[in-house]
């Protein structure tokens, strides 16, 4: 197992004056990147970071985060990348469970950390990073040179990504040397990268799609071009500048990509690997993508942040299957180094073909989740198995198909929303009695996020007031678009609500 940060030392002897990083008009040699990434973290220790601490990070893509996770990885510390698009109260709350010693802060989140401030009792210090007071490059620069790394354990976590659950509260999953290392090899050998990779992250940071997506290439000697926020045309524009090889986008972002007006005017011809996923891509919009990138290699990714990222791919040869063009839809075949077996809610393997959980055998496996022995042991089961949540069937070549999610999940725009997170918010007004938040089909995102509400007796409420007093409280990814009224909510005998059958009417002939 190799320490993440040896990929740094190995290219910089190899290549110190070759692109590591590009971000904007910033292009960092392997040698500048690596004594960045050691300057980063020698400023940690001088700022009091020991091991096992969490630095907090807030900001949209920059290189900023990189430098920092790969900083924490030598002083033993870890990177919690926070979501930018959650409410003020979200973050203050991701902060406290990260007990955060340090936040670096994007300009456009300072105000929103100083408002949280005086509830975040373990942050010692906040740095604006970019912006005209660039406190970040003078706290680079204040850096002690007499700094040691850490000594190497493979399971130390140095990056903790937030992701949702049934519970109601985000979690930290511990993403840890082991566990990236592992992703390295598989994402390496599943979409090719080799050292003459131009790699764009365009996903963003605090998910897997883009820090993982972003290591893998770094582990090669790619060169990673890390884009700040995508805006479809000037993405577009990057690649064909950049000459980018490969590149991973969810599917929304490709149907932005294809509405713009002038996408196949641009020279994609160094484009080898077009990845797409973390929700289903309409095969409309698989079929135009196929036309207008007609040279790229298309790879459909399935992964989650408990993996350390992608562990299923559906490759090129598969999008090319005329033989069986019904695994178009499916969520390809598991990468080398993962074993995935179909298990019965009794955790029993069930036959090729039938429905059941998908358990996932890998070293991909987060360590655990952050101060959360419980929800890790529910997550991390038996010898060495980790529950997906997602429900579906192996056929007899292998491949996932996705039917359902078991963890009742709205994918919007790439967003994960969790039902319960949501509820918990909507039930808090005085005037609801009961609600079952559900995913509604919309041609943008994919999936909305509505509301179905049953009212107290006698008392009254908009739809419109339901969706501020949301707002107020959740991310706007989160926050219900629609809000429908019923005087009860289906339930089986147990009192448990049948989404399902609340779902119906409004997904009658999608699926
Ligand atoms: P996250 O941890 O945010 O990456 O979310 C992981 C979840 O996204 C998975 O457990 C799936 O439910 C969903 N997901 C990821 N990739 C795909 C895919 N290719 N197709 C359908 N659902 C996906
Ligand atoms: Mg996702």
């Amino acid at each position: 197992i190799a320490p993440i940060t040896s990929h740094l030392d190995r290219w910089a002897d190899a290549k110190p004056d070759a692109r590591a990083v590009s971000y904007g008009d910033i292009d960092y040699s392997w040698s500048r990147f690596r004594a960045r990434v050691h300057a980063n973290a020698a400023a940690q220790c001088a700022t009091g970071i020991e091991p096992g601490d969490r630095i907090a990070f807030l900001d949209k893509n920059n290189l900023t985060c990189l430098e920092t996770t790969l900083g924490a990885a030598l002083t033993g510390a870890a990177n919690a990348v926070i979501n930018f698009r959650l409410s003020a109260a979200e973050i203050g709350y991701i902060i406290n469970d990260a007990q955060a010693k340090i936040v670096i802060v994007g300009p456009e989140f300072a105000e929103l950390v100083d408002g949280l401030r005086a509830s975040l009792p373990t942050v010692q210090r906040v740095i604006v990073t970019g912006g005209d007071d660039d406190e970040y490059e003078a706290w680079l620069a204040a850096g002690s040179e007499a700094f040691e790394p850490v000594a190497f354990d493979p399971d130390t976590c140095f990056l903790q990504l937030y992701t949702s659950g049934t519970t109601g509260h985000p979690k930290g999953a511990m993403l840890t040397h082991r566990s990236l290392d592992a992703h390295n090899a598989a994402a390496v050998a599943g979409f090719n990268f080799t050292a003459d990779s131009v790699n764009m992250v365009a996903m963003p940071l605090f998910h897997v799609g883009g820090s993982s997506w972003s290591l893998a290439g770094i582990s090669v000697g790619a060169q990673t071009v890390v884009v700040r926020e995508v805006v479809p045309t000037a993405v577009l524009d990057e690649i064909e500048a950049r000459g980018v090889t490969h590149a991973f986008f969810v599917p929304a972002v490709y149907g932005f990509f294809l509405a713009e007006p002038r996408v196949a005017d641009r020279d994609y011809s160094r484009v080898r690997c077009l990845g797409y996923g973390g929700s289903p891509m309409p095969l409309p919009t698989m079929r135009a993508c196929l036309q207008t990138w007609p040279r790229a290699d298309f790879y459909q990714v399935y992964g989650m942040t408990e993996m350390s990222g992608v562990f299923s791919v559906l490759g090129p040869d598969d999008h090319r299957d005329a033989a069986h063009p019904e695994r178009l839809v499916s969520a390809g075949r598991p990468l080398p180094g993962t074993t995935v077996k179909v298990v019965d809610s009794d955790g029993n393997t069930l036959p090729v073909g039938e429905v059941g959980e998908f358990w996932t055998q890998s070293q991909q496996h987060m360590l655990g989740y952050w101060g959360r022995p419980e929800a890790t042991a529910e997550a991390l089961v038996g010898d060495d198995w980790l529950r997906t949540g997602d429900a579906g069937r192996m056929d007899d070549g292998g491949y996932l198909f996705i039917s359902d999610r078991v963890k009742d999940m709205i994918i919007s725009g790439g967003e994960n929303v969790y039902p319960a997170e949501v509820e918990r918010v909507v039930i808090e007004h005085a005037a609801v009695a009961d609600v079952a938040v559900i995913g509604v089909p919309d041609d943008k995102w994919g999936e909305t996020v509505k509301a179905v509400v049953v009212l107290v007796d006698g008392a009254s409420v908009t739809e419109a007031e339901l969706i501020v007093h949301c707002r107020a409280q959740l991310a706007g990814y989160k926050t219900p678009k629609s809000v429908d009224f019923l005087s009860e909510l289906p339930r089986n005998p147990t009192g448990k609500v049948l989404k399902r059958e609340i779902r119906k009417k409004y997904w009658e002939g999608r699926t």
